[in-house]
């Protein structure tokens, strides 16, 4: 079974909108994955349907052989555990040090202080944050901020790590940076990553698999792609 197998699936909103159209994707263990498109063209959607953020209205989408679709409310936390959330607004917790927001994820699966601190080391140091650990995040620039979230997305060593839009609040030196920490990630780890973006440069340096959406329908999938999106805003 692939990690992420989406299978004739639909998402009709409540008003009436279409997001996603007869989508069938899938993301082998391993992959790292951009997803394209212009604004509106569903890629948020697909992406919340990964961690049951969004239901599909029709159709499957297996995460680690978990039916989304199918997964009652009580058992949503089995699916998030499996997968880390990097976000284009960091979500940091302003009054809590760059340590305890990492932190955090795992005191609230209850574990021990003791397990928690070498996770959160590790992970800080995988995004080179280490001597950052007790500053706040309105201490940190955009960029350290978002490593963070990366440390946090991490901490729990997910099967896959979703990214929406994580470079859009950066600048392009920045952004570079950090989508080179998601690939060494990647690569060390295996984590499997999707990410959705709309940063043209990136996206054709990294020569990753490239997924285009437009109204929802993949019109490309090319293993070394480039972008493509013709931006109209
Ligand atoms: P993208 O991430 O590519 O900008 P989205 O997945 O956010 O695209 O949106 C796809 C389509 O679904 C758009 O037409 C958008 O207006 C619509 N949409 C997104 N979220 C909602 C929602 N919660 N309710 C109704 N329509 C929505």
């Amino acid at each position: 079974m692939k990690l992420i197998e989406i299978k004739n699936c639909y998402k009709v909103y409540n008003n009436g909108v279409t997001a996603i159209a007869d989508l069938n994707l899938s993301i082998e263990k391993g992959e790292f994955v951009f997803v394209i498109g212009a604004s509106g063209s569903g890629k948020s959607t697909l992406i919340k349907m990964l961690y049951r953020e969004e239901k599909p209205t029709n159709g499957n989408v297996y995460v680690g052989g978990i039916n989304v679709a199918k997964l009652r409310n009580s058992k949503v936390y089995k699916l998030r555990r499996k997968i880390g959330n990097v976000f284009q607004d960091f979500k940091l917790l302003p009054k809590l040090t760059v340590y305890e927001n990492v932190a955090f994820a795992l005191e609230s699966i209850g574990l021990h202080s003791k397990e928690i601190r070498p996770k959160v080391i590790k992970a800080l140091e995988s995004v080179g944050l280490k001597e950052k650990m007790r500053s706040f995040p309105n201490q940190l620039s955009g960029g350290e901020q978002q490593r963070v979230c990366i440390a946090r997305a991490i901490v729990n060593d997910p099967k896959i790590l979703i990214c929406d839009e994580p470079t859009g609040n950066l600048d392009p030196d920045i952004s570079k940076e950090i989508v080179l920490i998601l690939d060494k990630i990647n690569k060390e780890s295996g984590t499997t990553i999707v990410m959705a973006t709309h940063d043209k440069e990136i996206v054709n340096r990294m020569k990753k698999r490239v997924i285009h959406l437009e109204n929802g329908v993949v019109v490309s999938d090319d293993k070394k792609g480039s972008y493509k999106v013709h931006e109209s805003n």
